[in-house]
């Protein structure tokens, strides 16, 4: 299915195909340049984590020399249509096919319906089970939960006690890793598992800047506390950006809090809750339009959480009261309060993301996908909402940039398939061992410009600091316990 936007209005874009004339023309150039090109992308030797030094380095050392060239032979950005443009990629937590459907049959989801207009829309199908961490690391790696090693939200640890997974743990780079190596400049924004923070060229703000969330996480999992030091980098970056969650910075400031007093909701909803995620989302869209004016990424990749969490509270009022069971059923006022916050957010996510796209115009790629839809589930004293089963499976995708056709159909594509299509709409190599194919919403002749490389899976990655510790150096230091006598044998 398309999502459909009411009106088929014209988009005013020149539609251009992207990059196959820098792959084509430079790739020979490229092959010439040697891993030295990108040491400074490299972790040292010595560092404790899984990546290791191969020849696969010299692929990436070849996707760096791509950008190396583009300079040297002077493609400057939009003005010359051989360079591909910026590219946004922009998660929506659980948004739901659902509910945007029927949102865009009444006009209400302007700047989604404008990329629907203007590119291609539909269902992006998720794999079971949907934990959001395993599948938003898939949409950012294109492996599988079980390549990419982020199966869940956190696991025993070798002492016992559960630990959340942390980047550290990811046994894939993420496509952020793979741009920065290659030359492009990064933007990432409250991705998951994004802590401790890698070093790239550009901007990271870990997931652990939201604090709360992470104490949710934690709480959720009977994990240990997870030790947080810098959330932010560069350093240079951190006050500014923090101040943002301070001041509870908003690019929409006008837009009403829907769940704020004397709003009426389910009993079971914790207003507090959601209220802050209402602010926390605010403050993410502010950190990434600062991040995406003043640093100019190539790639920016943001994540917002809130649909997800006020869905989990919220989804029973997309059900008939024959869903209810008994002494459960809300009164008319309350399903009519929910439905219209529930709505409302999604409304307030479509203004934020109108607001983080703005500076993007028909040169770039902007995609904005979901990692799942939602379904009711009856839970002890409430009727609320979760992502379990296939009703669940299908999120959103939209994407407009150069060479997708303006009003076309999305059809067949995965989670597993948005890293493979950036890397082809940016003219980069796909690799052979990722799970997912570029989306057919690409040209072909796009799609067939770049011979895939093996793998990623050996590019290395630095990282800032290494608190909590990488899984390599804890397993260590468990090991000497061990020796010592302290931890007994499993
Ligand atoms: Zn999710």
């Amino acid at each position: 299915m398309t999502f459909d936007a009411q009106q088929s209005s014209p988009t005013g874009f020149e539609v251009k195909l992207p990059g196959p004339r820098v792959a084509v023309i430079l790739w020979p150039l490229i092959t010439a340049f040697n891993l030295r090109n990108h040491t400074t992308c490299m972790r040292p030797d010595t560092s404790p984590t899984v990546y290791s030094r191969s020849r696969l380095g010299a692929t990436l050392a070849a996707v760096s020399a791509l950008a190396v060239a583009c300079s040297a032979t002077g493609c400057d950005g939009l003005s010359n249509p051989a360079k591909p443009g910026r590219v946004i990629l922009i998660g929506i937590d659980g948004a739901s096919p659902r509910i945007v459907n029927e949102m865009f049959a009444k006009g209400e989801l302007p700047n989604l319906a404008k990329l629907a207009r203007e590119g291609v829309s539909g269902e992006l199908r998720s794999v079971i089970p949907m934990h959001s961490p395993r599948i938003w690391n898939t949409i950012a790696t294109g492996m599988t939960p079980e390549q990419h090693g982020i199966v869940g939200f956190s696991y025993p640890n070798r002492i016992g006690n559960q630990q959340l997974y942390v980047s550290t743990d990811r046994k894939a780079p993420a496509l952020w890793s793979i741009a920065s190596a290659a030359g492009l400049r990064v933007g990432v924004i409250n991705f998951w598992n994004t802590y401790p923070l890698e070093k790239v060229d550009g901007v990271i703000v870990s997931d652990h800047v939201l604090a709360k969330e992470i104490e949710g996480r934690n709480e959720l999992t009977g994990s240990a506390q997870t030790k947080t030091g810098a959330v932010i980098f560069p350093e240079a970056w951190n006050e500014k950006l923090v101040q943002l969650i301070k001041d509870n910075a908003t690019p929409v400031p006008d837009f009403e809090d829907p769940f704020a007093p004397p709003k009426i909701l389910p009993r079971w909803v914790l207003r507090d809750e959601l209220q802050r995620r209402f602010k926390e989302d605010g403050a993410i869209a502010s950190m990434t339009r600062k991040i995406v004016r003043e640093e100019k990424p190539d790639v920016t990749m943001v994540l917002l959480y809130g649909i997800d969490r006020v869905s989990h509270y919220l989804w029973g009022v997309m059900e008939s009261p024959e869903h209810y069971t008994q002494g459960l059923i809300p009164t008319p006022e309350t399903r009519a309060g929910g439905r219209e916050a529930l709505f409302a957010y999604y409304q307030y996510t479509d203004a934020l993301v109108g607001e983080i796209i703005k500076d993007y115009g028909p040169n770039d790629l902007v995609m904005v996908v979901s990692d799942h839809g939602f379904e009711a589930e009856q839970g002890m004293l409430r009727l609320t909402g979760n992502h379990t089963t296939e009703k669940a499976i299908d999120g959103v995708i939209f994407a407009r940039g150069r060479g997708i056709e303006p009003g076309s159909e999305s059809k067949h594509v995965s989670v597993n398939d948005i890293t493979p299509t950036i890397l082809t709409w940016l003219g980069f190599p796909t690799a052979n061992d990722m799970a997912g194919v570029s989306a057919d919403f690409l040209p072909e002749e796009v799609r067939g410009a770049v011979t895939p490389v093996p793998s990623y899976k050996d590019l290395k990655i630095e990282y800032v600091d290494t608190k909590p510790l990488p899984s390599g150096v804890e397993d260590d230091i468990v090991e000497q316990l061990r020796a010592l006598g302290y931890i007994d044998e499993p």
